[in-house]
């Protein structure tokens, strides 16, 4: 009996909670602290560490995301340390009929690991950070909260392995790897994504669920690519590592800070007839910016004798002129993860650990495009490159650039893998463009806003309709970013949140 009643008083609480919290929980400085002691009833039981509006360290809880042109408000912040600190705050959001977003690495280009909205549950993932390789399977055991290069770091540390992933040692592995992840041995064995077996997530009833090949493979086919706040939250990821004990090159070919507009023309030309053919053993990105900026750089899986061969292509389109500068140097793969990273060749590798780390927080709007086939044709080249020199300059506060990173060409294993089988479509690219500019914030920029947004257009006709979902844009539709896959993604949501609690503005809609 007495079970009874409290049961009808739970079902009550959800019912006025709901129509409390379903209407306008943000609305007013009333409403607001109305839904900060109804969350704290129903979070603080959990024992995670909750940071409300009220709290002296909210500010900086909420400003440790990359991009601060969005800072949202959420209600709460639930530090997680435990996959019940997790399942806690989901069960809430259902509960108090709230929105809910983790945070990994908080580098979503807008801000939308702080759900892309006021008055919402942030789970911090960061205490989530704990990196096993099991030798025998050559299988990782990732927390969902860590970055990139504490795990490369721990990985070489373990045995000399490494999962293929991007290069900045902040980017949190719950973003990354859910969106794909391309960094500079993608091409020889895939991307972060391709390298994910298995996965245990909070789903949307607040269970730990398995995904993998034998276990719920719709839910492991939809992470692989497409998994950002859709599907639930991963508190663990498992993923195959790849022995890198051999010696690898990098380098980085400067054309000169201030290029010509024929000479940046040259080297993209370069970059698409060298990359359609190019081995696999070179992942590599052109870089250019308004003001002439031009390198070429990556790293080969190789020694540096035999590096020139593999670029050979390239050189024969547009040979390093004498004012520009050549860098090549044979070193640990670790080493290369170390300069990719941004530090000095001669830092530590324990940099990557990240503990005096502190990343700067930009003001910026990024774009993305896929070039398909053998890339841009003459007009195409010619036409990008007017458009880039009337962006803003390069500088350290202020300025804009583009990167082509070369996704397939070749015998690129990131396009072997056939595009209805992981959530990552985009397997028939030859390169992604990430445009980016940044200012001075507070205020929008809107000059280089409006310069991005004209030369994201100027280039559409001769690219493809898709954009890289990790390099998210509020402007593009969810259809760019998984194209013919986003039925089969609708499905997969359909039974795993029929509700909806996962959602951001480009999550996986139910239909
Ligand atoms: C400086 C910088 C460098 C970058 N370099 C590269 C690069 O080399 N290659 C590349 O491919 N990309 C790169 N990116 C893009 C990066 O991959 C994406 O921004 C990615 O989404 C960041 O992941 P995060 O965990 O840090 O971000 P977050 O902001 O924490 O998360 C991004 C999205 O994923 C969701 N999410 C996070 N964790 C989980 C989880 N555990 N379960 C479910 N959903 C989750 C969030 O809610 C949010 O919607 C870079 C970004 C920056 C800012």
């Amino acid at each position: 009996m007495i079970m009874k009643i409290l049961h009808g008083l739970l079902i009550a609480q959800c019912m006025i909670s709901a129509a409390v919290f379903g209407q306008q929980p943000w609305a007013s400085p009333k409403s607001r602290r109305l839904l900060q002691q109804t969350l704290a009833d129903c979070l603080a039981p959990s024992g995670a560490r909750l940071v409300y509006p009220t709290d002296s360290d909210y500010e900086s809880a909420r400003g440790h995301v990359y991009n601060h042109r969005y800072l949202y408000n959420p209600a709460v912040f639930v530090f997680s340390t435990t996959t019940a600190h997790v399942q806690s705050a989901v069960q809430c959001a259902v509960q108090l009929n709230l929105g809910i977003a983790p945070r990994s690495g908080g580098h979503s280009y807008e801000d939308y690991s702080l759900g892309g909205r006021d008055g919402i549950i942030v789970v911090d993932l960061e205490g989530l950070n704990a990196v096993t390789l099991d030798s025998g399977s050559g299988i990782a055991s990732v927390g969902g909260g860590t970055r990139l290069g504490p795990l490369k770091l721990a990985l070489w540390e373990q045995g000399q392995v490494t999962i293929p992933s991007g290069t900045c040692p902040s980017v949190g592995v719950g973003g990354h790897s859910l969106g794909g992840g391309w960094g500079f041995v993608a091409r020889k064995w895939g991307l972060m994504a391709d390298s994910l077996v298995a996965a245990e997530l909070v789903t949307a009833n607040g269970t730990l669920v398995t995904a993998s090949a034998s276990q719920n493979s719709d839910l492991l086919f939809a992470l692989k690519g497409a998994g950002a706040n859709s599907f639930g939250i991963v508190t663990t990821f498992f993923f195959t590592t790849y022995a890198v004990s051999d010696a690898v090159t990098y380098f980085n070919y400067d054309y000169g800070g201030n290029s010509s507009a024929d000479d940046q023309a040259l080297t993209l030309r370069a970059f698409q007839a060298w990359g359609a053919g190019a081995t696999k053993d070179v992942s590599a990105s052109l870089f250019q910016a308004p003001s002439g900026g031009n390198f070429f750089w990556g790293v080969f899986l190789g020694r540096k004798a035999d590096l020139k061969g593999a670029l050979q292509t390239f050189f024969d389109g547009a040979p390093v002129p004498s004012y520009g500068t050549t860098t090549e140097l044979e070193v640990d793969y670790i080493r290369s993860v170390v300069i990719n990273a941004g530090f000095a060749e001669s830092d530590p590798i324990s940099v990557l650990s990240l503990q005096d780390f502190t990343y700067e927080s930009r003001f910026f709007k990024s774009k993305s495009i896929f070039v398909k086939g053998a890339g841009w044709p003459e007009a195409g080249i010619q036409a990008y490159v007017s458009a880039l020199r009337q962006g803003p300059s390069f500088g350290q506060q202020s300025g804009a650039y583009m990167i082509m990173d070369l996704f397939g060409g070749g015998d690129s294993v990131i396009n072997s893998v056939p595009s209805a089988s992981t959530g990552f479509v985009h397997r028939d690219s030859l390169y992604s463009i990430q445009m980016f500019t940044y200012w001075d914030g507070p205020q929008d920029d809107t000059a280089d806003i409006s310069w991005i947004q004209g030369i994201w257009n100027t280039v559409r006709p001769y690219s493809s309709a898709e954009a890289y979902q990790n390099y998210i844009d509020s402007d593009m539709p969810v259809s760019a970013y998984y194209a013919s896959n986003l039925d089969a993604l609708k499905a997969v949501k359909r039974r795993w949140d029929p509700s909806n609690i996962f959602n951001f503005p480009k999550s996986i809609p139910l239909n």
